[in-house]
């Protein structure tokens, strides 16, 4: 057995230990595989062991594995900072973007999106953490802008992301996380009929699944420690 194949093992028992400790299904939560950084070919070797959903945060590196891997049906999902002028390579390549906080961004993503590949799925991220992260939209703006991400066509809004900050505080990580699923939990009460709440990650996956996760994006715990670039 690879590597790759046990720590998927690893990763998909802890998921399956986190939900039946919340008394929810483990096939309730999706596992994205994070690749940054690693080649292609460990890619592959997750595809062997199963894995079918991938996640990126650089636009070109994405794409080079992408177009190497086209033969596999794969979905890949943007997870990373957008620049404007990478909205359309997005928005032709990919599945799913979980890292929107701005509008001006989901309009070029509307704008570029090919028709013939279907809606592409969003997320918006949302800064859970205050001061302590710069990245999504503020709490306040988050229905605002799903608001506006809901009339752009070829777009389908499907949740809420975060990315707390670091913290090896149990009860820290899961009062971030409780935040985005009170968040997602408003705008379906207002109609908005999201079922995405990507959160939880390497270290955190199991508060992350105990506050209602249906999306955990893992790397390290898969694919290995990255070297820092
Ligand atoms: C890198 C990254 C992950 C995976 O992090 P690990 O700690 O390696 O599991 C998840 N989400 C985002 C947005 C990332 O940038």
């Amino acid at each position: 057995m690879s590597t790759i194949e046990s720590n998927l093992q690893v990763v998909r028992a802890r998921i399956a230990a986190a939900a039946r400790a919340a008394g929810r299904e483990p096939g309730d939560i999706a596992l994205l595989a994070v690749s940054k950084t690693f080649a292609a070919g460990e890619v592959r070797a997750a595809y062997a062991a199963g894995q079918r959903e991938f996640g990126e945060n650089y636009v070109q590196e994405g794409m080079e594995k992408i177009a190497a891997l086209s033969a596999l049906p794969l979905v890949w999902h943007f997870i990373g900072p957008i620049q404007s002028n990478k909205t359309r390579a997005i928005a032709e390549h990919f599945g799913w973007v979980h890292s929107v906080a701005r509008e001006k961004i989901a309009l070029r993503l509307a704008q570029a999106r090919p028709q013939e590949l279907g809606p592409l799925n969003i997320c918006l991220q949302v800064n859970v953490s205050g001061e302590a992260s710069k990245s999504g939209v503020a709490p306040e703006e988050v229905r605002p802008l799903a608001e506006a991400v809901r009339t752009l066509p070829r777009l389908r809004l499907r949740g809420l992301m975060a990315v707390p900050e670091p913290s090896g505080d149990i009860e820290l990580q899961r009062r971030r996380f409780r935040g985005l699923r009170v968040l997602l939990e408003r705008l379906n009460a207002a109609g908005f009929g999201l079922d995405t709440l990507s959160m939880g990650m390497s270290q955190d996956l199991e508060a992350a699944i105990m506050e209602g996760a249906t999306m955990v994006r893992v790397g390290t715990a898969i694919f290995g420690e990255r070297v820092k670039t």
